[in-house]
């Protein structure tokens, strides 16, 4: 890994017209490459060459930024229109952005189960047990697998597909399994998942077992098992859908597109996320910055990334200042899996995006996330733990001056409430244990009750 500490120098092509050639129905400038993203590097490689990092210096690799041939106006007219076609590219909350993700080339290679196209619910209990006046979440909970991982997947799949592969592989913690089985399996490729032993939650193996994914229970930790499947994928000619695929990412900008759709283009104040392998919030940061750079909106959000108080490498390094050695974290420990991550690959990206949109970092305990995600699910939401770290994060920013209690702030529930219902019903009961041994209070905790079967004694109970 590239331990950078210089930001890249960011560019983004002028919108004017280019010399632009029509590939299927998708209008684009030029195929999309690869670039070197190491600041020092910058090397480029074909958009079709199988690499995950940079074959010159091992950076990350992101694509291209879009060339477009539509103005600003024209584009979000187009995508508006999308919206009301049937095609299926249309329908995809993804690919209606298509001139974005601009990769692909060719639609012919699209595998999509009309992911994106979730809903900003507006939570008014939870705005106010944060502290602040109004509170949205944006909700990837709403996707066809249950997490935001699907507007990524719809992508690393489709390029699988134009790569002619036939296999492909993740190492995951659960959501990226359950995806990635789901999308593998419909483009009718084989998917095969590695999982840490005993850190899945039920419901997103069970996911990835009825998707018909080869699961491998390997017994060493996520980032022991990277290393171990690359050098398979490598041997074996297997795809890598990893976070550190740089398909995925292009298709998770489309989160940010989404939300400012939505919004009419108005710019929200502060867009929070939770961070573990960092993908997202790179993925925003990429969205936003492109966004800006080709006038579809005139300032930027600031982004806030929130960590678990015990996989929060990323949190420690920017509180020392965001440069120096990036110390990663050797046993993360938290009950919010999806962020359980002690060497998140994509930091030097999130550096660059938080540095960019003058964003911050911030942590939550494991009390702190249970009942904030209790809260969401007063509201009438609901989300998985991951997801939770937010408004424990927004709570926790408000009372420090950070956030305006008047700000416009959009919180991204990143997962599906039934993703992890252990937890729930044992943080109801009062019977949620935290790695380190102790109970999680249920602050907020709602008990089953046991009645006879009698109206008069039920009635007294009501
Ligand atoms: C993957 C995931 C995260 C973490 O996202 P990163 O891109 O790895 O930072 C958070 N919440 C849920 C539900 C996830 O599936
Ligand atoms: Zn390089």
């Amino acid at each position: 890994m590239p331990r950078a500490h210089v930001l890249p120098h960011v560019t983004v092509a002028h919108p004017v017209p280019f010399n632009h050639q029509k590939y299927g129905i998708i209008e684009v400038s030029m195929p999309s490459h690869l670039v070197c993203f190491n600041p020092s590097c910058r090397a480029t490689y074909p958009i079709t060459e199988v690499i995950y990092t940079c074959p010159k210096c091992g950076g990350l690799l992101e694509a291209a930024a879009p060339e477009l041939a539509q103005t600003p106006a024209q584009l979000k007219k187009i995508w508006r229109e999308r919206r009301m076609n049937n095609a299926p590219i249309d329908q995809s909350g993804v690919w209606r952005y298509r001139e974005f993700i601009n990769f692909l080339g060719d639609e012919s290679h699209i595998v999509t189960l009309r992911e994106g196209n979730t809903p900003l619910l507006s939570g008014p209990k939870a705005a106010k047990y944060a502290g602040l006046n109004h509170v949205v979440f944006k909700h990837q909970g709403f996707n066809p697998t249950g997490s935001f991982k699907d507007n990524g997947m719809t992508c690393g799949a489709s390029q699988a597909m134009r790569l002619k592969m036939r296999r492909v592989a993740c190492v995951s913690t659960g959501n990226t399994s359950a995806s990635m089985a789901a999308y593998a399996s419909a483009a009718g490729l084989d998917p095969i998942i590695f999982i840490p032993n005993g850190n899945i939650s039920y419901g997103k193996l069970a996911q990835a077992l009825e998707f018909g994914a080869k699961t491998f229970q390997v017994d060493a930790n996520f980032d022991q098992i990277l290393a171990l499947v690359r050098t398979l994928a490598g041997k074996l000619g297997i795809y890598l859908l990893n976070s550190i695929n740089p398909f995925r990412i292009e298709g998770q900008k489309t989160i940010m597109l989404e939300i400012m759709d939505q919004r009419d283009w108005k710019v929200p104040d502060w867009v929070v996320l939770p961070g573990g392998n960092l993908g997202n919030v790179s993925a925003f940061g990429k969205a936003l910055r492109e966004m800006k750079a080709l006038g579809f909106i005139d300032k930027m959000p600031r982004l806030a990334v929130v960590q678990a108080e015990h996989s929060a490498p990323f949190y420690h390094y920017m509180k020392h200042g965001g440069s120096g050695e990036f110390a990663s974290v050797t046993k993360p420990e938290t009950l919010a899996t999806a962020i359980k991550i002690g060497d998140p690959v994509s930091w030097p990206k999130a550096l660059l995006e938080i540095t960019t949109t003058n964003g911050v970092v911030e942590m939550a305990t494991e009390q702190e996330i249970a009942d904030a995600k209790a809260q969401i699910g007063l509201a009438g939401i609901g989300c998985e733990p991951a997801s939770a770290a937010t408004l424990a994060g927004i709570k926790k920013l408000v009372a420090a001056g950070v956030i305006d209690k008047t700000a416009d702030v959009i919180a991204v529930l990143t997962g599906n409430v039934l993703k992890d219902p252990d937890y729930i019903y044992k943080y109801h009961t009062g019977k949620l244990e935290a790695p380190d041994g102790s109970f999680i209070r249920s602050t907020y905790g709602n008990q089953p009750i046991e009645v006879p079967n009698d109206p008069d004694k039920i009635a007294a109970l009501l």
